[in-house]
């Protein structure tokens, strides 16, 4: 017979366990019969664990489990933490690497996609996997950088002048121990030419009990350094989430949120107004609102785009423009990101630009009389300084 489940219920865990972040990590759900000490799993997702099992990793902290309506499945964190079995039903279409960062790889855990930003990938490890990741083909498995390839991505970024600003990401670099992540900030600061570093992180969202106040001395220690974070819903919003935020932002680190639009999780006005005007009452920028990208065994969570041109058209206007994203496409094959919302121009002629408002009203902007924007005291202010392009450095690894 097996062995009956530990509750992993909020109220039948002690506090000093709940509140440690490693205990969350060693005790993330991963199957059907944790969930359900939890919720009423529905038929549809108890045959999405049994059958997608193969394809993607599932593990959710106690924590983010805890947020889970019991009852309804179309909960928003149930539909980005339990598979569906729409999983399995994979388009022709839809992309292991969707990004196209397998062939922007000049060195193992570096893509170096853009002229001056490299991503730098520390870690295979997430504490929750997100049913609409886009890197789902390196996270979740047991194969973790070794020492030796992140002395080699370190070596890269050292020796690859162009590289001005490095996005830590994984996984989920703030699961790697404080003094590892210490190790690898020193080393990046070290460099002259690494003008800022940003880290990738869903740990406010899946385990803000993570952002103790060692962590945040730590990161203080290597500023200027940013924080994107991925919050999707309000519901995600909780006193932790909050607590772990002011951590951060009272720690002078400036948090970015990245959402994506995830159907039936978020796309409606009503669920996009409520979590940006509650990321703005946190202190949380929201920065990006990605359509989804066509990963495998993720069609059933993207949007059709005029839907999310429709959406986005009713936030711009409706709350001030600190809480309206971007609205991006990251290109399929690795174009980059492209905006995809927020054309309110209508016509545009020599004498004015006629642009619709919010409400729909034409208003028309007349056109300035001077065309020439040069900025003459440009070659004074830069004098001797090469262009972006001519920079030093391996134009070719980018491609
Ligand atoms: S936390 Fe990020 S990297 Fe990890 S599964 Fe979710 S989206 Fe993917």
């Amino acid at each position: 017979m097996a062995p009956p489940v530990t509750s992993l219920r909020r109220g039948d865990v002690p506090d000093r366990d709940w509140t440690d972040w490693r205990w969350q990590l060693r005790n993330m759900l991963t199957t059907a019969d944790e969930l359900a000490g939890v919720i009423e799993l529905s038929d549809a997702e108890r045959r999405g664990l049994a059958e997608s099992r193969h394809l993607f990793r599932v593990g959710i902290t106690p924590y983010y489990a805890s947020l889970m309506d019991p009852v309804h499945a179309s909960c928003p964190i149930r539909m980005q933490a339990i598979p569906s079995p729409q999983e399995l039903d994979i388009r022709e279409e839809e992309l292991r690497d969707p990004l196209g960062e397998d062939h922007h790889n000049p060195v193992p855990c570096v893509v170096h996609k853009y002229p001056d930003r490299a991503l730098f990938l520390v870690i295979d490890r997430c504490a929750i996997y997100c049913r609409h990741c886009n890197r789902r083909r390196l996270v979740g498995g047991d194969d973790p950088p070794t020492s030796s390839e992140i002395d080699e991505a370190i070596d890269y970024i050292a020796r690859t002048r162009r590289i001005r600003d490095v996005l830590i990401s994984g996984g989920d670099p703030l699961l790697l121990s404080t003094a590892k992540l210490d190790g690898i900030l020193t080393r990046l600061r070290a460099i002259d030419h690494v003008e800022i570093i940003r880290i990738g992180t869903r740990v406010p969202v899946v385990c803000p009990m993570r952002i103790d106040d060692e962590l945040v001395a730590m990161l203080r220690k290597h500023h200027p350094l940013y924080i994107n974070t991925h919050f999707n819903h309000a519901k995600e919003i909780t006193p932790e989430a909050r607590a772990g935020c002011a951590r951060l932002v009272d720690g002078g680190i400036p948090v970015g949120n990245q959402a994506v639009l995830l159907r039936g999780v978020n796309s409606s006005v009503k669920s996009l107004r409520a979590l940006m005007r509650a990321l703005l009452r946190m202190r949380v920028r929201p920065y990006y609102l990605f359509q989804g990208d066509t990963v495998i065994g993720t069609d059933h969570l993207r949007t059709p785009v005029d839907t999310a041109v429709e959406l986005y058209g009713k936030l711009r206007g409706w709350m001030t423009g600190m809480g309206v994203p971007h609205l991006v496409i990251d290109a399929p094959g690795g174009g980059g990101k492209l905006p995809i919302g927020g054309e309110y121009r209508v016509s545009t002629t020599e004498d004015e630009v006629v642009v619709r408002t919010y409400r729909g009203d034409l208003v028309s902007y007349p056109q300035p009389r001077e065309r020439d924007c040069t900025v003459a005291y440009d070659d004074v202010f830069f004098a001797g300084e090469p262009d972006d392009d001519d920079r030093e450095g391996s134009a070719e690894m980018y491609g």
